[in-house]
């Protein structure tokens, strides 16, 4: 399949890993918007949220705390976002989910 997160799973194409386990990878975007931004990705192909199973769901959630915990921003906070289709930017069509923080962010969400 001609996915750029399958392929920087399977170590085709370099990143900086922060976190991963069995169900779940996660690495430092190329573009980071915060001084902290990570991307978790399922290891198993999803095209984005609403093909996610209850099982991804819950492993996603795990690493969310264990890579907050790993980029030391789990006291002062941080956000998450998923973009999904078109009118959400969503430019990698495997399910990720953007982790954000390190400053104090803005309460604009869009
Ligand atoms: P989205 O626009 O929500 O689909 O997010 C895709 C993200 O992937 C963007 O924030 C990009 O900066 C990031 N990205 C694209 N290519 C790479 C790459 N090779 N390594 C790390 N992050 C990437």
């Amino acid at each position: 399949m001609d996915c750029l997160f399958c392929k920087i799973i399977a170590g085709e194409i370099p990143c900086t890993k922060v976190y991963e386990d069995d169900g779940v990878f996660a690495f430092r975007d190329i573009n980071p918007q915060a001084p902290v931004h990570v991307l978790l990705v399922p290891k198993k192909h999803m095209r984005n949220i609403l093909e996610c199973d209850g099982e991804t769901a819950a492993a996603l959630t795990k690493a969310i705390g264990e890579v907050a915990k790993l980029e030391g921003v789990k006291e002062d906070g941080f956000r998450i976002v998923s973009n999904c289709g078109k009118h959400g930017c969503q430019s990698v069509e495997h399910l990720h989910i953007h982790l954000l923080g390190g400053k104090q962010l803005s309460e604009k969400m869009d």
